[in-house]
Parts: C-alpha cells; sequence; structure tokens
C-alpha cells in the first residue's frame, strides 16, 4: 500500500512538473509570437511606396550614447551635405554635462531637422532587469534633459541600452521601440593611439563594410557617434549609400503612419 502511494506521489509530481514546464515554454513563445506580429506587421505595411516612386531606398541610421560635442556634430554635417537626416538617441547626462558636453551638439542636430530619441540617462540600467523606479527615473529624467535644450521636442522614440526592454514594458511604453537589423559594431572599432595609419583605415572599412554589405531598403543601422573612427566611417557610408541610391531618413519618416507607441520595430 504504501509503495503504490509513493508511486502515486512520484506520478503526480512528475505531472505538474511537466505542466509548468509546458506552461512556461508556451509563455516564452509567445512573446516571440508577440514580437514578431508586431514586426511582421511592419515588414508587410512599411516598404514605402512613395519611395519606389520616387527611385529611392529608404533606410534609417540611428546613433547611440551621444551627443557629443565633436563627433555628433561632424555626422550632422555629413548628414546634411546629402540632405539626409539621421536619428540620435541620447543619454541624459551627456546633454547635461560631462567629458561628451553635449548640450549644443544635440541643439545642432535638432535645427539640421534630424530626430531625437530617448536612449537612457546613466547608461547603466538594463530595462528588463532593472526596478520600476530606476526604469521611469531613466526615461523621465532624459526626456527632460532633451526639453531643457529643445522646448518644443516631440519624443516618440525610445532605443533600449543594449536593446533590452521587457514585452511589457514595450506594450505600455509611451514610445515607439526601435530595435535595429544592421549592426557594424562599430564601437569594436574604435581607434586606439598605437593605430597606424592602415590600422586605422582598415577600422574604418570594417566599419563601413559591416553596414553596406547587410544594408537593404527599410533598414534600421546601429551606430554610435561618440568615437572619432565612426564619425570617419559615417563619411563614406553616407556617399555608398547616396550612390547606390539610397536616402537615409529619420526612423519615424521610415515607419511613417505605421509607428505606434507601446510597439517594438527592429526591421523593415
Ligand atoms: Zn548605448
Amino acid at each position: 500500500m504504501r509503495k503504490i502511494i509513493k508511486i502515486t506521489a512520484f506520478l503526480l509530481l512528475f505531472v505538474t512538473l511537466f505542466l509548468v514546464s509546458c506552461e512556461k515554454e508556451e509563455k516564452h513563445s509567445l512573446n516571440n509570437l508577440d514580437d514578431l506580429a508586431v514586426i511582421a506587421t511592419h515588414e508587410e505595411t512599411t516598404s514605402a511606396p512613395e519611395s519606389e516612386a520616387q527611385g529611392k531606398k529608404r533606410v534609417a541610421i540611428t546613433f547611440d550614447d551621444g551627443p557629443h560635442n565633436v563627433y555628433t556634430k561632424r555626422i550632422v554635417d555629413e548628414l546634411e551635405k546629402y540632405g539626409f537626416h539621421a536619428t540620435f538617441f541620447v543619454v541624459g547626462n551627456r546633454i547635461d554635462g560631462g567629458t561628451y558636453n553635449g548640450s549644443s551638439a544635440l541643439k545642432y542636430a535638432y535645427e539640421k531637422g534630424n530626430e531625437i530619441g530617448i536612449h537612457g540617462y546613466t547608461h547603466k540600467a538594463y530595462y528588463n532587469k532593472c526596478s520600476d523606479e530606476v526604469y521611469d527615473s531613466e526615461l523621465k529624467n532624459t526626456e527632460k534633459a532633451i526639453k531643457n535644450v529643445i522646448k518644443n521636442a516631440d519624443v516618440r522614440l525610445m532605443r533600449p541600452v543594449g536593446g533590452h526592454i521587457t514585452s511589457e514594458r514595450v506594450q505600455q511604453s509611451k514610445y515607439s521601440v526601435i530595435l535595429w537589423n544592421v549592426d557594424p559594431e562599430d564601437w569594436k572599432y574604435k581607434y586606439s593611439s598605437g593605430d597606424s595609419d592602415e590600422a586605422a583605415a582598415q577600422k574604418v572599412e570594417t566599419i563601413v563594410s559591416g553596414v553596406m554589405e547587410n544594408v537593404s531598403e527599410g533598414s534600421i543601422i546601429l551606430m554610435h557617434d561618440i568615437y572619432e573612427s565612426t564619425a570617419d566611417a559615417v563619411c563614406i557610408i553616407l556617399e555608398r549609400l547616396f550612390e547606390e541610391g539610397y536616402e537615409v531618413v529619420t526612423v519615424s519618416e521610415l515607419l511613417g503612419e505605421n509607428r505606434a507607441s507601446g510597439k517594438k520595430y527592429s526591421c523593415g
């Protein structure tokens, strides 16, 4: 009898564990499906018939981690040569002061028609792990820092640090959450003081080919406007994109009417 009870208890435990693991698996895949659905909606509807009519393939270049007093301004000047516009996801405490001294660069980028989005205030919090208090203050303080410089800024976009954010926070966000689908990993190829001219040129070429070999119409490209090597690469990338018939537009322009708050976008 005792043996039967033991076996029954063991079977019950096994079935319970099995059901729990199924539920976890289902939750996981549902989240993924949600994400995919949003991306799919975007894929179906954003390849711009308007841009086809103009004969231009539209892409968005996004710059994280600035604004930087020198390199952001240089990138903005390069964009202006072609009538292009980019999107800058900024770090609040780099606007307010610190080594980047970014407030004038932020104003400059905005006044030249570029779009400004939120990255984070300290760049130290991951939005899939931090508390609600930290999450709220990272976003609010960054928006406040932007509006201290650009009074009427219409901040619609957010790029989570590292691309990490929970599905719940995406859904509840007043911003559109913008990821990327082309990543040349430019931060890996910043110049070091000991670089020879050849080594520096090789780094720039690696960043350039990381973009040019992967770009296609509707791409959202990720770069960082705080490195000299990135600014050098951007000069070449813009020229090549222009020659290949691309137009570089802001993320809001790329997404057009399909952009909505509380949704995540990573490719077109
Ligand atoms: Zn970042």
